[in-house]
């Protein structure tokens, strides 16, 4: 239950909503659909995003933009249009429902990471960087959970991703009902030259630590040519732990990321050819 007192506010300018929030209880409202759904009683005032003008998704360069009040129909939309980032594409096209997805914000998504996110692991491994409003300027995704920046006070601007074409990113989720929180998301992306991996990165959420990045994964396959060898040795570093619950043990969940990773990798070869 929301209080009834709860102020709205409509700034038009960055700098009025960030004076909001670093106030008591107030806090941005972008989908609304955590909001909702959390115990919001504390909660003294919401800063609509609507009028900050953060909603839009353009090329500059090589890198693509994508401002934080985007959701994720823009997302899809814009990049089944240009086809780009088509592993970000089906990450997010999988998420929820038509309407969730049509209210589902980048910025309201990548503050709150709930352990179901569909977003962190195609951005963490695309290697995505974060802009935000109120601390340092820019954090690569990865960092921003890492250094536990999320925690902070602050408004998230934009995202940046490289559309590289020679980077090739497959994602994968884990559940048993289509319309199911997932347990787990895994993406991997590859940067590919020649037939051979350059650059790759293996991240997977929903495990404890909430992501976890398989660098001797990654290792195993670059420099290399992905033979039947070369996968079978990655997939030995891919050890992803998880929680218990209700549902699965955590060894169950880790037997079926080992096979979701196999046919990424697989995928990901039939792609290179
Ligand atoms: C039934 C259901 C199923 C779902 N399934 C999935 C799924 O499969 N995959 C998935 O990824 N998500 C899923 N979600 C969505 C997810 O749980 C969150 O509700 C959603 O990502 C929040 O985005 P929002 O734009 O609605 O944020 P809001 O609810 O508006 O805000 C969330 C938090 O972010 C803050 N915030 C908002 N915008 C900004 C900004 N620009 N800068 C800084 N802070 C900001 C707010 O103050 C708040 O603390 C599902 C949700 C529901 C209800």
């Amino acid at each position: 239950m929301m209080s009834h007192d709860l102020q709205w506010y409509y700034p038009e300018k960055i700098s009025e909503a960030l004076k909001l929030i670093k106030k008591d209880g107030i806090i941005l409202h972008a989908g609304g659909t955590r909001i909702l759904k959390t115990e919001a009683r504390h909660l003294k005032g919401l800063v609509d995003i609507s009028r900050l003008k953060l909603n839009y998704i353009r090329k500059e360069g090589k890198n693509i933009i994508i401002g934080s009040g985007s959701t994720f129909t823009d997302v899809i939309n814009y990049c089944r249009k240009t086809n780009s980032l088509s592993g970000l594409c089906m990450a997010l096209s999988e998420a929820a429902s038509t309407p969730l997805r049509n209210r589902m914000t980048i910025g309201g998504s990548l503050k709150d990471f709930p352990v179901w996110s569909s977003l962190y692991s195609p951005l963490i491994a695309l290697n995505a960087q974060v802009e935000l409003v109120g601390v340092k300027e820019a954090y690569s995704v990865e960092d921003y959970v890492r250094k536990n920046i999320i925690k902070t006070k602050h408004i998230i601007s934009q995202i940046v991703i490289k559309d590289e074409k020679d980077v090739i990113c497959h994602v994968r989720r884990f559940n048993i009902v289509r319309f199911e929180y997932p347990i787990f998301n895994l993406a991997v992306a590859l940067k590919v030259k020649n037939n051979i991996v350059v650059d790759a990165r293996v991240v997977i959420t929903g495990v404890t630590g909430r992501f976890h990045r398989f660098k001797s994964s990654e290792k195993a396959l670059i420099g290399n040519a992905l033979t039947d060898d070369i996968i079978t040795k990655s997939s030995e570093y891919f050890t992803p732990k998880f929680h218990s619950d209700y549902k699965y043990s955590p060894e169950y969940r880790e037997h079926v990321a080992k096979v979701y990773y196999n046919d990424i990798v697989n995928e990901l070869k039939k792609e290179m050819k």
